[in-house]
């Protein structure tokens, strides 16, 4: 396992996989590194890549909106992606580009050792939490594994897309909140 620096360095100028060839800036992760809980979506877009931090623009302002309901924000969680460099034209991360870079995720939840993951999106949960995940049917379900709460959330953009999922993302935002203070991490 590395540190935060050498694995900070080691991702910045990684090029493991093709996604280095078109990205602007690596979007490593942002947020409190002793979080007891982290939001991990897809991979970085548009203005994530200009930017070099996740969750920026339209969908990075709902997704703060929503984490402020249950008061929530960037200095008390930790925000990642799947992959850390932008597919092009914002598709999906592709198989082998997320084997590529799931080491530095895995890296990060070693060193952050979150008590609960929430997957923002299909991809983040096929990946984190089952290989046939259905967001549809399935989000805001609970899972446990090797000792860390999962679950998963539509991803902002698509509630952008299609507000009528917003009210079921709003519930699964209680679970959330509720979830945490069962654990005893929040009052
Ligand atoms: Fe490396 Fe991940 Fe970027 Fe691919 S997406 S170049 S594996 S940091």
């Amino acid at each position: 396992m590395l540190n935060w620096q050498e694995l900070e360095e080691k991702c910045q100028s990684c090029t493991a996989c093709p996604l280095c060839e078109t990205r602007h800036n690596v979007v490593f992760g942002v947020g409190d590194r002793n979080a007891d809980v982290m939001f991990v979506g897809e991979g970085p877009g548009e203005q994530e890549d200009l930017k070099g931090e996740p969750f920026v623009g339209p969908a990075g302002q709902l997704l703060d909106d929503m984490l402020s309901i249950i008061d929530i924000d960037r200095t008390n969680c930790y925000i990642a992606n799947i992959v850390k460099c932008r597919p092009p034209r914002n598709r999906d991360p592709q198989e082998p580009e997320q084997d590529a870079c799931i080491g530095y995720l895995r890296n990060q939840f070693a060193l952050i050792r979150p008590k609960v993951v929430v997957c923002l999106g299909r991809i983040a949960a096929l990946r984190l939490i089952s290989p046939d995940y259905r967001i549809t049917r399935e989000h805001g379900q609970w899972t446990q594994r090797s000792g860390i709460w999962f679950t998963a959330l539509y991803h902002p953009s698509a509630l952008l897309r299609d507000p009528s999922k917003r009210p079921e993302t709003f519930d699964d935002l209680l679970s959330l909140r509720e979830k945490l203070k069962e654990l005893g991490l929040r009052s």
